[in-house]
């Protein structure tokens, strides 16, 4: 039954090999980069190339400062913490999300809590935050405070689902309201836009990732975006260790990271972000494919929606039901065209879920129904 679909992606990617779900290219300058690094001997983090790969990310996104780390996760670790998030906090994140964000909710101290997404954006609902604020939250000395467990409301954290943008404008409006910083994990986003504003640059602090899964990579990395120069200088102290900076002393005025991104990886990310306007090009060529060719098929394909320019990270489709889903996986993968589930929900983990009785349907309806297909870029 889904023979044609694995026939459709042997024909798009022109390979009889295993497709994976999303895989790297090195096509550019990469080698002559890292080679380079290597030879000037500063691979780690103090390295012309990280100072590069940063200026080449607030060309790319429009925001003002870049700080590069390690990796995604180290990256929404460093955003909660330098925003004062802690013990007895709580953070507002999705329930379908990649478990990153949740960890480094936990990392801090802090609890996550749950708000459904909307179906059409897979991502954070404003309707359901308004909602969820309205019945649970109060000011104290313009402090949201959860009414019912007496804990800070710290922060907001949505994510653009698979790089298609959430309705981030609404989302800080009703944060604003309520005086709760948003932060924006975007770290599946780059190159994806809403209102021709790119994903991450909304808010006080957006974070992405450079994993070898995502549309660039750096082998492991992460970058903390911000139009707030204290702020930007603040995270690079504290993924620097909070050195206080000094020709030969240590001095560390408070609790430090070590979240910096070496030269090394920052090499490959200069080269990456050359061929990135290509890369995001042919995945969209490749979505478009998708779409047209499920158009006559009995199953949907997540398409951007007004005001939205989407990377398609990972192409998305909507399947009637579970036991579609599962036949879809099975044929699939058996076949060697890799194809998966979205994430198990968050809430389904018992150390994320917290005492509320509210319910994700359409979080749970997106993880019964969709999977996602192979959409490397073929540049
Ligand atoms: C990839 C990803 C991260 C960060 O991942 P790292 O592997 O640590 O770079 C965080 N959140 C989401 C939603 C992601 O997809």
């Amino acid at each position: 039954m889904y023979s044609d679909f694995v026939d459709f992606v042997r024909e798009l990617y022109q390979s009889e090999d295993f497709i994976p779900l999303h895989g790297p290219l090195f096509s550019g300058n990469e080698k002559q980069y890292v080679c380079d690094a290597i030879d000037t001997t500063f691979v780690s983090s103090v390295s012309e190339y990280v100072d590069q790969f940063e200026r080449k990310l607030c060309e790319f996104t429009g925001a003002k400062h870049a700080v590069s780390v390690m990796n995604g996760t180290a990256a929404i670790h460093l955003a909660l913490h330098a925003l004062g998030v802690g013990a007895s906090d709580e953070v507002i994140t999705q329930p379908l999300t990649f478990v990153a964000t949740c960890n480094a909710i936990v990392y801090t101290g802090a609890q996550p809590v749950f708000v459904d997404v909307d179906r059409d954006t897979m991502g954070l609902s404003p309707d359901q935050l308004d909602s969820f604020l309205q019945s649970n939250a109060e000011m104290k000395d313009d402090v949201a405070f959860n009414k019912i467990t007496g804990k800070r409301i710290a922060a907001c954290l949505p994510m653009h689902t698979f790089g298609h943008p959430v309705r981030i404008r609404e989302i800080v409006r009703i944060c604003d309201h309520w005086n709760i910083p948003v932060i924006e994990d975007a770290a599946e986003s780059i190159g994806s836009t809403y209102q021709n504003q790119h994903c991450g640059t909304f808010t006080t602090l957006g974070v992405m990732s450079f994993n070898g899964n995502k549309i660039i990579t750096t082998g492991g990395g992460g970058a903390l975006l911000t139009d707030n120069e204290a702020l930007a200088k603040k995270l690079k102290f504290l993924s620097t260790t909070a050195k206080t900076p000094h020709a030969w002393k240590y001095r560390h005025d408070e609790l430090g990271f070590n979240y910096r991104m070496p030269g090394l990886n920052a090499a490959l990310g200069c080269a990456q972000m050359e061929q990135l306007p290509n890369k995001i090009k042919d995945k969209r060529l490749i979505a478009q494919a998708y779409a047209e060719f499920t158009a006559s098929k009995s199953y949907d394909f997540v398409c951007e929606l007004d005001e939205c320019h989407a990377n398609y990270w990972l192409n998305t489709l909507i399947l009637k039901d579970e036991t579609e889903r599962e036949a879809f996986l099975q044929y699939t993968n058996q076949q060697g065209v890799m194809t998966r589930p979205a994430w198990d929900p968050m809430h389904f983990h018992e150390r994320f879920s917290n005492s509320t009785d509210i319910a994700f349907p359409v979080a749970e309806e997106l993880y019964r129904r969709a999977v996602n297909i192979p959409s490397s870029s073929r540049v």
